[in-house]
């Protein structure tokens, strides 16, 4: 069964490296492992929006992202499914610690991130888990050094990078920040310039904002390397 799993993933790397990013409709003509096409087909989605389409074959292939598309146009499959993909394809186990870290503005859309993540995710085996505030702060920190997915407030996330001990970003892989637009509009911008400076700098970075302000391209420059821009246009 290991050697199985192993030349499977192997095979999806492959897939991965060779895949051209044209004409991909559905999540199935991606290459995605089976687990997350299990966990897509269970959640009953088939088609992709048009920022999925243009920007998962980008974050699949390891490169960073600039994402700007409209309220509802599907932005949160366009980071999970490479949270996902990238840290199977790394072959990241349990003992490997914090491997993506996902900064949402406010803890309802980080609840929401968090069940969709639940939603499509069943079929992975790593561990995930909220960092909101407003509940005890023991008892995040004693479940926060077991997690390889950290859906989080910036406000709390930096508060624990700087009070608890044994919370390791040294190995992240992959950092998203969601809504970044209202993250800097809501005054995190201090914030998260404190956080990202606490991650380690060879990581894939996807940015995504409903909008495209000079606040965000500022938060660009900081955080991403040779970005991909997608920029999804208003359809009626
Ligand atoms: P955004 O973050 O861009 O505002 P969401 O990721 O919250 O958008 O998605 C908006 C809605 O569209 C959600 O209800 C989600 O379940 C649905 N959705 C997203 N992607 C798809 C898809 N490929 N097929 C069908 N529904 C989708
Ligand atoms: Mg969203």
């Amino acid at each position: 069964k290991k050697l199985g799993d192993r030349s499977d993933l192997d095979d999806l790397q492959r897939r991965v490296d060779t895949f051209e990013t044209t004409d991909a409709q559905e999540f199935g003509d991606l290459p995605l492992s089976r687990q997350t096409l299990a966990g897509l087909k269970s959640a009953y989605y088939t088609r992709m929006t048009d920022v999925q389409q243009r920007a998962l074959p980008l974050a699949l292939k390891g490169k960073d992202v600039l994402g700007a598309a409209r309220t509802g146009s599907g932005k949160t499959l366009a980071f999970l499914i490479p949270v996902l993909e990238v840290l199977l394809r790394k072959r990241w186990g349990q003992q490997d610690g914090l491997g993506a870290l996902v900064i949402s503005p406010t803890r309802e859309l980080a609840v929401q991130i968090f069940e969709v993540l639940r939603k499509i995710g069943h079929q992975h085996n790593f561990s995930a888990g909220l960092v909101i505030g407003g509940k005890n702060l023991k008892h995040e920190q004693e479940r926060l050094s077991r997690m390889n997915i950290l859906i989080a407030t910036p406000g709390r996330l930096l508060q624990h990078m700087d009070q608890t001990l044994g919370f390791d970003c040294d190995h992240l892989q992959l950092l998203v920040l969601d809504e970044a637009d209202r993250i800097l509009d809501m005054g995190f911008s201090a914030t998260l310039n404190a956080i990202v400076a606490n991650l380690p700098k060879s990581r894939q970075t996807l940015l995504f904002s409903a909008t495209q302000t000079k606040s965000v391209k500022d938060l660009a420059r900081l955080s991403l390397k040779e970005p991909e821009y997608v920029a999804v246009r208003e359809t009626g």
